[in-house]
């Protein structure tokens, strides 16, 4: 089943843009080591870095990734890809406690999911707290950071406003000598959590409120998932982070827009390493992008929490959820979203980017790739009255239409078959060309059918259709067009029907923004999200293994549910429609 992935436009963007002119300058040329061990395989090439690029993916193993998370992991292993460049991966491990092992292996899952390979580039910042803590005792011994033994409060109220500059701690003059012992002590152990910071000395009236002595080290005894208690000091997001891009030879360090304000930090941490020969020029430079908006989608972490703590989902990997393990199991694909990623392209102002454009992606990449089958989800009985009893047969269907080399498969047809309720009205509007009383279709790769009577309850409820066939009329032998006819509708046969469950799952939300304005998000879930139902499949859907992607004709694309099918009974869920049937603005048609 296997197809080259539709290849994206290579559509430029200012990332790209910024990566070009730095090859063409040979910015990051002949650049020395950064300091973080490197691998036997760059050891052998010597004491520099060849001129390429190295981005990084810096997740937090603080929960479950998402789509937002799927857009800057293509950004960033898909740049390193197309200049033959690095990609790490970094776990930006540095706050130990909400940090968990699970969350690290589900995010290297779904990292290897979407299609890229970190190789022997997967790193911790947590393994470079000994050479970060060295990095801090040299800016103590030289002037640049000082021990605050402010609480979190007074800190607060002197750090100023936006229109208002800060006020310097009672403590930032404290000797050299003085801080480094409490330093020393602060890592020891000696202090409780919240007795001391260690912070940058930089400036208290910079009209930046990041660059106002931002905290580097912070007391907290607390276990960490990889360091256990060798540490009871942690790093600040903003002290690792440069710091790390920096040890690992990170050329561009993409990140999300709110941390524009956070870049002079970023430059000069590293920028004051340098110059004490702790780091080697030239340094990373951190570029920002748009985040992710996706329409009918919450992608708040605490949002998540909340839908599955309350049990609005079945979990973090339900298939109406948008993290990564959900949309697997909503059978998505990692081409769908690479396709995404390119399509929507990297812009610097945020946006909203409609969800019908990752449907469509989805749309595309499956309609490439599955096989089609034949599903009735509402099934209707349909009996051919001049059809023998004990006769069956078989039709030759094709797996895919646009790809013949993709096979036929055999369908048994029989005088009882089930047909999809819709398909059948007893007062035709005009214009409708499937069956009614009298009227003639085409059952798929089968025969021409024409409805000669109706079955229905005591309630008056339709609940078979006879019909009689043509026998000259089957599709794929000589004449079989003869008879013209306008409907073309699928079938099922009863007797060799798999009946299995279908998870109808739609989109969680029932509006564009959920929870815009004051509105609690919760109340625009959307109670239709999944409906389960037992339907009739063609008998060569029963040996579908986990994740296989089919199109049910005229239905959608449906995927084999990755935990709850069984050996020869696997469960499916749908992935996507055919067609998109949500009108923009909020309203499903
Ligand atoms: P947290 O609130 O815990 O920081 P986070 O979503 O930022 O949550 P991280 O693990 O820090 O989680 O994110 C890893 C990387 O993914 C970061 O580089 C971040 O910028 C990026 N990222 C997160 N959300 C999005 C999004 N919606 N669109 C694009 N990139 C994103
Ligand atoms: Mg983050």
């Amino acid at each position: 089943m296997s197809k080259p992935e539709p290849q994206p436009p290579s559509t430029s963007n200012f990332i790209r843009q910024i990566v070009d002119e730095d090859l063409r300058t040979g910015k990051y040329a002949g650049r020395k080591w950064g300091g973080r061990p490197g691998t036997a395989a760059e050891h052998a090439q010597g004491a520099s870095d060849p001129a390429r690029i190295r981005t990084r993916f810096p997740p937090e193993p603080n929960g479950y990734l998402h789509i937002g998370h799927a857009k800057s992991i293509c950004l960033n292993f898909g740049l390193a890809r197309e200049y033959g460049g690095l990609c790490h991966l970094r776990f930006d491990d540095t706050n130990p406690t909400k940090e968990e092992q699970e969350y690290v292996d589900s995010i290297l899952d779904a990292v290897k999911w979407l299609g890229f390979d970190w190789g022997e580039h997967l790193y911790y910042a947590s393994d470079y707290f000994e050479r970060l803590y060295a990095f801090a005792e040299h800016l103590v011994e030289r002037g640049l950071a000082y021990v605050d033994s402010q609480s979190a409060d007074e800190m607060r109220a002197r750090r100023g406003t936006l229109t208002e500059a800060g006020k310097a701690s009672p403590h930032r003059d404290r000797p050299v000598a003085e801080n480094l012992d409490l330093l020393r002590r602060m890592r020891a152990g000696e202090f409780p959590d919240g007795a001391h910071v260690l912070r940058a000395k930089i400036d208290m009236a910079s009209p930046n409120i990041n660059l106002r002595d931002p905290a580097m080290y912070r007391i907290r005894h607390a276990d960490h998932h990889r360091t256990g208690g060798a540490w009871c000091i942690y790093p600040t997001y903003d002290w690792a982070h440069g710091t790390s891009d920096a040890l690992e030879n990170i050329t561009h360090s993409i990140c999300t827009l709110e941390f524009e304000d956070h870049r002079p930090l970023y430059n000069w941490f590293n920028e004051r390493l340098a110059e004490g020969g702790l780091l080697n020029a030239p340094l990373p430079q951190q570029i920002e992008f748009a985040r992710l908006n996706l329409t009918y989608v919450v992608l708040s972490k605490r949002k998540l929490i909340q839908l599955v703590d309350e049990l609005h989902v079945d979990g973090w990997d339900d298939p109406r959820m948008p993290t990564l393990v959900g949309a697997r199991r909503r059978g998505y694909t990692p081409e769908g979203f690479r396709l995404f990623a390119e399509r929507i392209g990297v812009a610097k102002a945020d946006s909203w980017i409609d969800y019908s454009v990752l449907e469509d992606c989805m749309r595309e990449d499956l309609n490439e790739r599955a096989e089609r089958r034949m599903a009735v989800l509402d099934p209707l009985k349909l009996v051919i009255e001049n059809y023998p009893e004990d006769r069956e047969e078989l039709c030759e269907v094709p797996n895919h239409p646009q790809q013949p080399e993709l096979g036929r498969r055999p369908v048994p047809f029989a005088r009882e078959l089930w047909i999809e309720r819709e398909d059948f009205v007893e007062e035709p509007p005009k214009g409708y060309f499937r069956l009614s009383p009298g009227a003639e279709v085409r059952l798929r790769y089968a025969y021409v059918v024409k409805c000669v009577g109706v079955e229905k309850d005591r309630e008056g409820n339709v609940v078979a259709i006879r019909c009689r066939y043509d026998p000259d009329t089957k599709s794929g032998t000589p004449g079989a067009d003869r008879k013209k006819v306008k409907g073309n509708i699928h079938w099922v046969s009863a007797r060799h029907a798999h009946r299995a469950e279908v998870r109808l799952y739609d989109r969680l939300f029932t509006v564009e923004h959920p929870g815009a304005g004051d509105r609690d998000f919760r109340v625009d879930l959307n109670p239709e999200s999944k409906r389960v139902i037992a339907a009739y499949l063609e008998p060569a859907t029963a040996q579908a293994v986990p994740e296989e992607r089919f199109q049910f004709e005229r239905h959608g694309y449906f995927v084999a549910d990755l935990r709850d099918s069984h050996p020869g009974a696997p469960v499916f869920n749908r992935a996507v429609t055919l067609r998109d049937t949500w009108a923009k603005g909020g309203a499903k048609r």
